[in-house]
């Protein structure tokens, strides 16, 4: 129930008065069925269903502005009204018809509209109980097509929705309020609560060892293009790095997801992301696993966030740099690449770093272009050193290569973002990962509460 409704019971000639007002709607809506009687007509049960979909919109919009009638009727009266901004009384200035959109159809709520001279502020006072939107679509239908388009281009999110609803709403409607959710999706809200992220702990630990809950960070590049009006020549594009991580639990059986989170943005406020997140984590729960490929920005973040957690290089992308000296010196897919791609990999499971950076040391490269994967592939080992470990991360039940971030970017930023092959504008981008983020996060509907609650009139 919203707020400031008084839930009283109804009296019984109340509740049948509007039985009859139902009645009467049903069998309006019974005359515009009656047409398969006519006598030609065989309607197959497809066409039954259509009919349905197309007529029922009218007959359950009138039920709403019916119940809205009948549930509301003391504020479908009130003559005198205090001022929201300043409390003055304020007297009705008659009816006012404002027609509505909700999921079940098209209703028009009558309502006596009050306007404060001395605020020059019209107000009413039932849109206040009812958190009427201002927009003609309401909430529920703004919630679910922004939800759609998450998944899918706001083109193809208006068909859907007029598919399946029997409903029209515009792509450019669906586009417009997405954005304005978006703006209103806070990486506070995003985020799974303490509370929520404690239960789901507690759902992966068995009493003996603390369950492992690994922090996966990565970038991605994405499509940008500078903002532009409708008439504008659009700017040039270019790719930008979306930086994200994202946090889950290991069972024995599967994974379980906390959170996840991607935005186009600079190291700072990739820390700054990460350290609320880290804030909202009971750390004394569970043993904390690190992944990350080599990049030192992650790696400063990561550990002032989880201090205790174990830091483990990427295998994939470890696995990588080493593929990549093997092509340049002994050529791709060559018996003797192989061969080597295989002791080195085994050295390093075995945490032989030193050794592996020596044989390095000692081969004669081939020509130019190995010598400097070679030097490129030393650096990297060494800079990387005290993470790699992988015989005691799989001993410690530890991950060693983070699929998990690699798929949660498939999911979270290519599988719309790449998609239609769009240059997104970064603030779209960004609004769309937020959205995106929240939606696998399970936090959706706390999105859009901020999001309604600060589109209704504020006092
Ligand atoms: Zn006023």
């Amino acid at each position: 129930m919203g707020q400031g409704v008084i839930a009283e019971a109804w009296e019984p000639e109340e509740s049948e008065l509007f039985r009859q007002m139902i009645h009467d709607e049903v069998d309006k809506w019974v005359d515009k069925l009656s047409e398969v009687f006519a006598e030609d007509q065989r309607p197959t049960l497809m066409e039954m269903s259509e009919l349905f979909t197309k007529t029922r919109q009218e007959f359950l919009g009138s039920c709403l502005e019916t119940l809205i009638e009948q549930k509301y009727a003391d504020l479908l009266e009130q003559q005198y009204a205090p001022c929201p901004k300043c409390g003055k009384i304020c007297k009705n200035r008659g009816n006012n018809s404002k027609e509505i959109f909700t999921m079940q159809g098209p209703s028009v709520v009558k309502r006596p509209w009050f306007y404060c001279t001395d605020c020059s502020y019209g107000f009413s006072p039932l849109d206040s109980v009812l958190e009427i939107s201002r927009k003609k679509h309401q909430f529920d239908i703004q919630k679910k097509s922004v939800s759609l388009s998450a998944d899918t281009t706001f083109t193809r999110a208006s068909e859907h929705f007029k598919d399946l609803t029997g409903q029209g709403i515009s792509d450019h409607f669906i586009h417009e309020t997405f954005e304005a959710v978006g703006l209103e999706a806070y990486l506070e809200d995003v985020i799974p609560s303490q509370e929520e992220i404690r239960k789901r702990i507690k759902q992966v630990s068995n009493g003996k060892r603390r369950p492992i809950l690994v922090v996966a960070s990565d970038g991605a590049h994405l499509p940008t293009r500078p903002k532009a009006g409708r008439s504008e020549k659009r700017g040039k594009g270019r790719w930008q790095e979306a930086k994200g991580f994202r946090v889950y639990l290991l069972s024995k059986k599967r994974i379980i997801h906390i959170a996840s989170w991607h935005q186009i943005q600079n190291e700072d406020q990739f820390g700054k992301d990460l350290a609320l997140v880290a804030s909202r984590i009971p750390q004394e729960l569970v043993r904390i696993g690190l992944l990350g490929d080599g990049a030192d920005y992650l790696w400063k973040h990561m550990t002032v966030s989880f201090p205790k957690g174990r830091q483990i290089l990427d295998y994939y992308h470890c696995a990588e740099h080493i593929y990549k000296v093997a092509k340049a010196q002994y050529g791709e897919k060559s018996f003797k690449a192989l061969e080597w791609v295989e002791s080195t990999i085994s050295r390093l499971f075995f945490a032989e770093v030193g050794n592996v950076i020596r044989g390095l040391r000692r081969m004669e490269p081939k020509n130019d272009d190995a010598q400097e994967e070679i030097r490129k592939l030393i650096g990297y080992l060494n800079n990387n050193r005290e993470k790699i470990h992988y015989q005691g991360d799989r001993k410690g039940g530890y991950p060693i290569g983070s699929g998990g971030i690699e798929s949660a970017h498939k999911f979270i930023a290519h599988t719309r973002m790449k998609r239609s092959g769009a240059w997104w504008v970064k603030e779209t981008g960004d609004g769309m990962l937020r959205i995106r983020c929240a939606i696998y996060n399970g936090t959706y509907d706390n999105v859009f509460e901020r999001y309604k609650s600060t589109s209704l009139p504020q006092f």
